[in-house]
């Protein structure tokens, strides 16, 4: 591109380009034949070099050489292209209006599609961010179910008593115990008092002893570490009437409901009052 180096360069590519181009007629009687480049070229020239006195110039080191007649001829000849390329600048305006006009709807279309696209990925996003809260949610779930520690378990009975006891019991057996009894009173109408939960090795084995060495009945056949009362995994019950025990046995209707959360009744080796969850270490 060195021809373009300065006014002169340019001046001197315009007069090489006009030699090497080649007359042909048109409607608007003879004008030169070039390649697009060059004539691209020449069109970009010609409006920066309307100055009379440099299209003079033009002229004569395009006479260079040449005789007077093919001199007024090549004038002529400028003329025409000069009032070729005034009518092509405004083709050209015409066509970049054109292209400006397709480029701006396609760039519409382009903004509408990625506004579609966009809408349509933040609403898979959204749906995406919904399984995962709904996972975690599953997740948390398993690990309260999972994990016997419930540290944090604060549940509450009719009677301050019971829930005093129920938290002597393993933790993860408060809560169970807790709507037992919760669930006993607005279902059946019936308010329970846990007698006994944990007892601790000492306490089982002074209980073993009642009606064996000490007065009292035999209540137990269990000593220490032998009953899951003594790792808290077991309550004792009794209906309360006006702040009274009575001394019945537990209906059925009130065991079903322990047993749907999961306790063990001790009907099944004859102690009606005591209700068990899983298994004592072994
Ligand atoms: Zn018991």
């Amino acid at each position: 591109m060195n021809f373009l180096k300065g006014i002169d360069g340019m001046k001197a590519f315009r007069a090489s380009a006009m030699k090497k181009a080649v007359k042909k007629p048109t409607k608007q009687g003879l004008r030169y034949s070039m390649n697009d480049r060059e004539s691209t070229l020449m069109k970009y020239m010609s409006l920066s070099t309307k100055n009379t006195n440099e299209s003079q110039q033009i002229n004569y080191m395009q006479g260079q050489g040449q005789d007077h007649e093919q001199e007024h001829e090549h004038q002529a000849d400028e003329q025409q292209d000069n009032y070729d390329n005034g009518w092509n600048f405004f083709e050209r305006v015409r066509k970049l209006l054109s292209i400006v006009r397709k480029t701006a709807s396609n760039l519409i279309k382009k903004v509408l599609e990625i506004g579609k696209k966009r809408a349509e990925n933040q609403l898979d996003e959204h749906e995406l961010e919904e399984v995962e809260e709904e996972e975690e949610q599953e997740q948390e779930q398993e690990q309260e179910e999972t994990t016997p520690e419930n540290d944090d378990f604060t549940g509450n009975t009719w009677d301050p008593v019971t829930t005093e006891r129920i938290a002597s019991l393993a933790p993860h057996v408060q809560e169970p115990a807790t709507i037992f009894i919760n669930r006993v009173e607005a279902e059946l109408g019936i308010q329970l008092r846990v007698m006994s939960a944990h007892r601790s090795f000492e306490e089982q084995d002074a209980l073993y002893e009642q009606g064996r060495t000490t007065p009292g009945k035999i209540v137990t056949n269990a000593q220490g570490g032998e009953s899951h009362h003594n790792y808290g995994l077991a309550i004792d019950v009794v209906i309360m009437e006006n702040g009274q025990p009575v001394w019945e046995p537990i209906p059925e209707n009130v065991a079903q409901i322990a047993q749907e959360l999961g306790f063990r009744w001790g009907a099944e080796w004859d102690d009606p009052a005591h209700f068990q969850m899983g298994e004592i270490p072994s």
